[in-house]
């Protein structure tokens, strides 16, 4: 007679996994899948692929052919696998990028070696998010262990590109269906947004870029001709004066961290006014000229409570308003980039389930959040039309993309028990 219940086997296996745990972050450390250009995807995902289907997992190799950057050089590869259960029943998807930001200055230890000191692993991607991705590998195999005829199916996916949109990662999945509410009902993220905290969605982004217009002449006689950069100062003028201010005001009951992403925020992203810019002493001194044209890139990032087309108003009113106060002022505006607001409802299944196991394992009440930025959930609403969908996962999030970056193994192994747990809850037994 089993006298240990089957959650007590399910932390009992990924306590007894630890260093497997550890290996299997250090080896996908240790493969420099460099975003850009996109390095080792192909590696990467191979080395999954074996892994997981050893396992049992059906292996899906995608090569997300036409995406941004896609080359023969630097293919798009992704890995998408799944494990079939004993019964019908939903599947739960943990969707991990693979792709890692460049390294950077400032290190004290080797970037792609994995090492393990004092319970940290360190390395370029420990945290976000080659720790979480091992963390939902352990989680899984320990539940297929554990739990052998289990309802439903697990996937594992390792997709490309996220630091740079994931154009050729998830977008690319979710347009081929992959993502679809009858393929996948359950999606956990595991980036690295600390063990305690499920991340229910993120903001939307606005990129757009405004030029103003001038007329170029000889620098020496200004007054023959406009100048395009001063026309660009009287539009930074009432950004100073309006609109900032003007967002600073809207607050959001979204849970977004950090506090100051609370509210609506416009980073003005670069500026750039007349020729180019003298770089090398050796090319020599710029001609003199009345700059014609300016162009400044924003990145406007806005609130559930906001709609896209508030947003875009409030950059035109001041143009258009400009238009009207100051002589031969004129401009052009380009969107560059659009992505709605998403979070999902906290009484959502994944979101509830997650709870549950967060309280069993750690003792202590989840907290709920909302990301400044953006990242793949956005691609699984959009185009998967999947809402059920979260961010959890080990580490630390303010480490990911410095030096020195490490996801810690207890993080790892509590936040695997996190996951096995909510495994065990969505394709268990029926009690
Ligand atoms: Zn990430």
């Amino acid at each position: 007679m089993d006298t240990l219940t089957l959650t007590d086997r399910l932390t009992a296996t990924i306590d007894d996994k630890r260093d497997d745990l550890i290996a299997l972050t250090q080896d996908l450390i240790r493969i420099p899948t460099l975003n850009p250009p996109g390095e080792n995807y192909r590696e990467i995902c191979d080395y999954l692929a074996k892994r997981l289907s050893a396992k049992g997992f059906q292996i899906e190799l995608v090569r997300a052919e036409g995406s941004p950057g896609d080359s023969d050089r630097y293919p798009r590869w992704n890995v998408v696998a799944r494990r079939e259960g004993a019964e019908p029943g939903e599947c739960v998807h943990f969707n991990s990028h693979i792709d890692v930001v460049d390294v950077g200055r400032g290190w004290t230890k080797d970037p792609f070696g994995g090492e393990l000191e004092d319970g940290k692993v360190y390395g370029r991607g420990a945290c976000d998010m080659k720790g979480g991705l091992a963390a939902s590998i352990i989680a899984a195999e320990a539940f297929i262990e554990c739990c052998p005829d289990f309802r439903g199916a697990i996937e594992i996916s390792g997709t490309a590109d996220e630091e740079s949109g994931g154009f050729g990662g998830v977008a690319y999945l979710a347009q081929k269906g992959f993502f679809a509410p009858e393929r996948v009902q359950h999606v956990i993220i595991p980036e690295p947004l600390n063990k305690d905290r499920i991340c229910l969605g993120h903001r939307g982004v606005w990129w757009a870029e405004i030029e103003t217009y001038g007329e170029i002449a000889h620098g020496s006689m200004p007054f023959l001709g406009d100048c395009a950069v001063r026309h660009m100062g009287a539009v930074l003028d009432e950004m100073e004066t309006s609109l900032f201010p003007a967002l600073a005001a809207k607050r959001t009951d979204m849970p977004v961290v950090p506090e100051g992403a609370k509210q609506s925020t416009l980073n003005i992203n670069s500026i750039h006014g007349g020729q180019s810019e003298i770089v090398r002493p050796e090319t020599g001194l710029p001609s003199p000229v009345v700059p014609d044209s300016c162009r400044m890139v924003i990145d406007r990032r806005f609130l559930i409570e906001e709609n896209i087309d508030e947003v875009q108003r409030e950059i035109t009113s001041i143009l258009d308003g400009l238009k009207q106060t100051r002589e031969r002022f004129d401009y052009g505006i380009r969107e560059m980039h659009r992505v709605l607001p998403t979070m999902t409802e906290k009484d959502a299944p994944v979101v509830t389930t997650v709870t549950e196991a967060i309280r069993a394992t750690l003792g202590t009440e989840p907290s709920y959040v909302v990301s400044p930025g953006t990242y793949d959930q956005k691609h699984i609403d959009r185009i998967g039309k999947l809402k059920n969908c979260i961010a959890y996962g080990p580490g630390i999030l303010d480490l990911a993309h410095k030096p020195d970056e490490y996801v810690g193994v207890d993080d790892m192994v509590d936040s695997a028990k996190v996951m096995g747990l909510s495994l065990l809850t969505l394709l268990g037994p029926r009690d």
